[in-house]
């Protein structure tokens, strides 16, 4: 996975935040303040209009510059810890030109891990890290059997898109949905649904 995949994850990224919006800052609406779709999408625009001006020239470089707009532009809770998580990936990633199974596995692990780090939240919080976290495992597992880079992010979208779906029931304890203690149960928690968009557009960058 080269320059170009990392582009079209970054792309694609920006794409599936712009078109689900409204439904994002919907889910923080009920559990939170309603702002998370915009924040996203406040982020990704600012990255993109980074990117009509240059082209960085690794994957690493192009993570890097993603984590450093997210950290300036988005705010809230969110902003800071995705900018972690994009800021480890890059360091992961160092300034290889192309990165094969494990590389790819070490980013997504190094993202995640950057996430906890921040945020401290641990599986069954009911944050963004309940779909960081299977996808992480997932991942990993896809390439101990032996899968190629594709099959290793199509393994990390499923487990993402399946952790947020696992995050209804749960009572939130990080973030501000916290503060609604067992009124939380019964909603979708918006970073995990917007971290399992992040992990389908890698994945699909990658198939092409
Ligand atoms: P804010 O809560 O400041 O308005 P956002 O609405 O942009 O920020 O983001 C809310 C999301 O941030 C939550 O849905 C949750 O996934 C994530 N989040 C909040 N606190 C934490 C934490 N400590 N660790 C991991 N994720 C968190
Ligand atoms: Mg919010």
């Amino acid at each position: 996975m080269g320059t170009d995949w990392a582009l079209d994850w970054v792309r694609r990224s920006a794409a599936v935040v712009a078109e689900h919006k409204a439904e994002l800052s919907g889910l923080d609406r009920a559990i939170g303040d309603g702002d998370h779709g915009e924040n996203l999408d406040r982020g990704f625009r600012a990255v993109m209009a980074k990117l009509d001006g240059t082209t960085p020239d690794s994957p690493g470089a192009t993570l890097k510059l993603v984590a450093t707009t997210l950290i300036s532009t988005v705010g809230g809770a969110s902003g800071p810890l995705l900018g972690t998580a994009y800021l480890r990936a890059a360091q992961s990633a160092g300034d290889a030109d192309e990165l094969d199974a494990a590389a790819v596995v070490a980013v997504l692990t190094a993202a995640r891990d950057g996430i906890v780090a921040r945020g401290k939240a641990e599986s069954g919080d009911k944050t963004m890290v309940d779909a960081w976290t299977p996808a992480v495992d997932a991942a990993a597992r896809a390439l101990a059997d032996g899968g190629a880079v594709v099959s290793v992010l199509v393994a990390a979208a499923e487990a993402a898109e399946a952790g947020a779906e696992a995050t209804v029931p749960m009572v939130a304890r990080k973030g501000r949905a916290s503060y609604l203690g067992e009124r939380s149960a019964g909603h979708l928690d918006p970073g995990a649904q917007s971290s399992a968009y992040q992990l389908r557009a890698a994945a699909a960058a990658a198939q092409g």
